[in-house]
């Protein structure tokens, strides 16, 4: 290969790798591996900590932080476009510096790969922060989001321990699989627990999977609490499952 002058610094391409016709440093300096965007906004829930991505409500992580890292991964991995010649670019790091309630600023650390070269190059973002109450939390403020109630009880009063258990630690395992279907699950006194359901035809597939499960008897009633904007009735769905049968 012919030598090399970068245009910028002098130096030549004896000492130092080159991209297109400048050294690698003045390359990266100057026109940059990747382009991102620099300003974000992102809106999450003040209770849940779920957030919005492209109109839909996703589930956060633990922490504010841990749930940012994350949108901000798919975020910019979705957004940032490689600069000529380089083909192939990722996030390498993402660190988060100063903040306050309504912003967060984020160091991205791209990597892109020009010819076996690895290049690297830090970028700003600042992440505008909207506080919000994502619907599923508004609707158990407001108890109206459900439409259907499972209420799991024992085939003769109580639910022996053991299976009650086991129905609880499924109805968790649940919950966290089906994010805002079951909007509550209340603990009866009495050795019950009812599920607030938003959707009937969710309750019904619950229902009879419980009723697989554990050889419930189920009934459905209807209780009629209004008319929708349409006229047509509007109805919430109870369904009994009683359980237990089998250890008696
Ligand atoms: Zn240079
Ligand atoms: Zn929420």
């Amino acid at each position: 290969m012919p030598e090399k002058v970068c245009p910028v610094c002098g130096r030549s391409s004896n000492e130092v790798e080159f991209v297109d016709r400048f050294c690698r440093d003045c390359f990266i300096k100057y026109k940059g591996i990747a382009k991102i965007p620099d300003k974000v906004e992102f809106t999450y829930c003040n209770i849940c900590g779920s957030y919005k991505y492209l109109g839909q409500w996703v589930s956060g992580l633990n922490s504010l932080e841990e749930t940012l890292d994350s949108f901000l991964r798919i975020y910019v991995t979705e957004k940032m476009r490689p600069v000529n010649p380089i083909k192939e670019i990722y996030i390498k790091n993402i660190e988060f510096m100063e903040s306050n309630q309504n912003f967060v600023n984020a160091r991205i650390t791209i990597e892109g790969i020009y010819n076996n070269l690895v290049l690297k190059e830090d970028k700003l973002l600042s992440i505008q922060l909207n506080k919000t109450i994502c619907p599923i939390c508004s609707s158990i403020k407001t108890q109206r989001g459900y439409n259907a109630i499972i209420q799991i009880r024992g085939y003769l009063g109580k639910i022996p321990p053991d299976l009650y258990a086991e129905v609880k630690r499924e109805i968790t395992d649940i919950m966290n699989r089906s994010r805002g279907e079951i909007i509550k699950v209340e603990e009866m006194k009495n050795n019950g627990i009812d599920l607030y359901i938003r959707d009937h035809s969710y309750a019904r597939s619950l229902a009879l999977k419980f009723k697989q499960e554990y050889m419930a008897k189920t009934i459905e009633t209807y209780k009629l609490i209004g008319v929708n904007k349409d006229g047509s009735r509007k109805s919430r769905l109870y369904i009994s499952v009683r359980i237990g049968e089998l250890y008696h």
